[in-house]
């Protein structure tokens, strides 16, 4: 048989966010962060959800050895710190960071920040969406 195609994760609504917990080398845990990688078996990438509540702030900088991380905001207003420079994001806002920058965030808004992160091996990427893609044959076989 042969392999699946697909694999399917569903975290729950922005708003449940919180209910996530990841284990963290230098937080102990972190709330509100869901990891994508295992879930969906990954293999090119790692994604992860994440958001921080009102007034607060990644208490750290880190960087990366190989991975460029792309953070995409979807709900509320903050702040990306990368390499002292200070970035204004909010909905719709998306922040690429090569791996050497030294980076950290907080959220600057009266409501969640929600982010999306995507991280990738820096420098492997061929060719682009379009680009990458082939035709198949047929029409789309929905059922019902
Ligand atoms: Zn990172």
């Amino acid at each position: 048989m042969p392999a699946k195609n697909w694999s399917y994760f569903h975290a729950g609504a922005w708003k449940d966010i919180y209910l996530h917990e990841v284990p963290h080398p230098l937080l102990g845990k972190v709330r509100g962060k869901v990891f994508l990688k295992e879930p969906l078996a990954l293999t090119g990438m790692e994604v992860s959800f994440g958001a921080l509540p009102p007034g607060a702030a990644v208490p750290f900088l880190h960087a990366h050895r190989e991975n460029e991380e792309l953070y995409i905001f979807v709900k509320g207003r903050g702040e990306v710190l990368v390499d002292g420079e200070t970035i204004a994001v909010s909905e719709g806002s998306a922040v690429r960071v090569a791996p050497a920058g030294a980076r950290s965030w907080r959220n600057t808004g009266a409501e969640d920040l929600v982010y999306l992160v995507v991280q990738a091996r820096a420098g492997t990427m061929a060719r682009g969406t379009i680009e990458d893609g082939v035709e198949v044959k047929g029409k789309p076989a929905w059922r019902g």
